[in-house]
């Protein structure tokens, strides 16, 4: 027999493990709606073209990470690598523009790239990450940055979590950066590996995000693109630093982050941790104000941010979670077959009641349930023996105290509620 795994670069989230994600999860739901954000959830899989007119021909995602295959039908589908790109697809498939002058819209999912998988790395890994439309003002910026590190420091990672933040202007100031980037690099330009001899000619602004020692070394007396910014980009990035700083979040600036993907303008930002190894960043976002156009729709400002959930609950640590594991109110043992059909019929009308009640489906000795029963965390066992079916009865166990009492099978429902109350 082949023993089947599953496939390398993905992850069973187990029992012990999904209590965590459901907790985080609360967590993101509870504060995007602080702020006003609703949920939006879309397919797994989308036209391959949705990915390579966004994130950019020349990415590494549209290069060598996409799991994408040609369908019966002819055309070329892919799982989706990112949600910024089918976010704004869905956005603009319908009109959700004109709902409202703003949308403020939220995800939690699944997303699939092929790299090398390691510690924080995945091929399958799942994000959560918002995106909002409709104001091109850095209030709207400060507000995305805002829920990205309330989220974070509601966890209790306020710690061990680095802002930075950027502004890449706009496309007057990053073609004109560009330039004068390429005018530097070109003396040097046979020091620099094949990927960034090849992103000198299709996007240059992409060699600053190199790993390659050498080349950083090289970028240290690079042109910074601050010295390019327009009146307006200026503007705009200081307000969005002078809101940031009235809501107390502290950031570093640093002129040389660009981020990964083509669409942005402005504001860029990148949460980081030094607790979290080679593969640092926790969050990463940005405006793309020519991104909703870009992809049919009317021109429509836009901004947002996707957090890697594996590589937050990497740096929290059990006790930072306070989860308590689901404990049932009710364990139900019944050893004879005869009481089972009226073991089941009080089960289902407690749990339709609201009371979580496991059964034994073993149909073992009363010390072994009992054992499981403690075991598991019950509050109470319901016992239905030979001599309680005999009388209608059931005893009832409070495992706190050890009180121990008999009760008509037909009043089991009202007791709980009683109790409840
Ligand atoms: P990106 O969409 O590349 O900006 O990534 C946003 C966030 O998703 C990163 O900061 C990481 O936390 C997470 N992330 C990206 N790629 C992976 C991956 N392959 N495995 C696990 N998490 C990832």
């Amino acid at each position: 027999m082949i023993k089947l795994r599953n496939i390398k670069g993905t992850h069973d989230i187990l029992p012990e493990e999904s209590c965590k994600w459901r907790h985080l999860e609360d967590i993101i739901h509870k504060i995007c709606a602080q702020y006003g954000y609703q949920e939006i959830r879309t397919p797994i899989f989308e036209q391959s073209k949705l990915f390579s007119k966004s994130v950019g021909e020349d990415s590494d995602i549209v290069t060598k990470e996409m799991y994408s295959w040609e369908d019966r039908s002819n055309t070329f589908l892919t799982l989706r690598p990112e949600l910024t790109a089918s976010v704004v697809r869905a956005f603009n498939q319908h009109n959700l523009r004109n709902l409202s002058p703003t949308q403020r819209l939220y995800y939690i999912g699944p997303l699939f790239r092929r790299e090398k998988p390691q510690k924080g790395r995945q091929r399958q890994f799942h994000q959560f990450g918002i995106e909002t439309f409709g104001s091109n003002l850095a209030e709207q910026d400060a507000e995305v940055i805002v829920l990205a590190w309330q989220i974070l420091s509601h966890l209790g990672l306020d710690k061990k979590i680095n802002l930075q933040l950027n502004s890449i202007g706009t496309d007057v100031c990053r073609s004109a950066y560009r330039e004068a980037l390429k005018k530097f690099l070109k003396p040097h330009l046979h020091e620099l590996s094949e990927v960034s001899k090849r992103r000198f000619e299709t996007n240059p602004l992409r060699i600053l995000d190199t790993k390659n020692e050498k080349e950083i070394s090289i970028l240290k007396n690079a042109p910074l693109i601050n010295d390019y910014y327009s009146e307006e980009d200026k503007e705009h990035f200081n307000e969005v630093k002078t809101y940031l700083d009235a809501s107390n979040i502290p950031f570093n600036v640093n002129f040389r982050l660009v981020r990964g993907l083509d669409y942005y303008t402005k504001t860029v930002f990148e949460i980081t941790s030094s607790e979290l190894g080679s593969q640092d960043a926790l969050l990463g976002g940005g405006r793309y104000d020519s991104l909703v156009e870009q992809l049919g729709g009317k021109p429509t400002p836009a901004i947002g941010f996707a957090a890697g959930i594996e590589r937050i609950l990497l740096l929290l640590k059990e006790k930072d979670l306070k989860i308590s594991k689901p404990t049932p109110d009710i364990y139900f043992i019944c050893h004879e077959k005869a009481g089972i059909p009226a073991s089941l019929s009080i089960a289902k009308k407690l749990r339709v009641k609201g009371f979580k009640v496991v059964s034994d489906t073993l149909r073992r000795s009363m010390k072994a349930q009992m054992r499981d029963a403690n075991k598991i965390g019950a509050r109470f066992v319901l016992i239905l023996g030979a001599s309680e079916l005999q009388k209608n009865d059931i005893t009832l166990k409070n495992l706190r105290n050890s009180e121990q009492i008999k009760i008509k099978q037909n009043d089991i429902v009202d007791f709980f509620e009683t109790l409840n109350n």
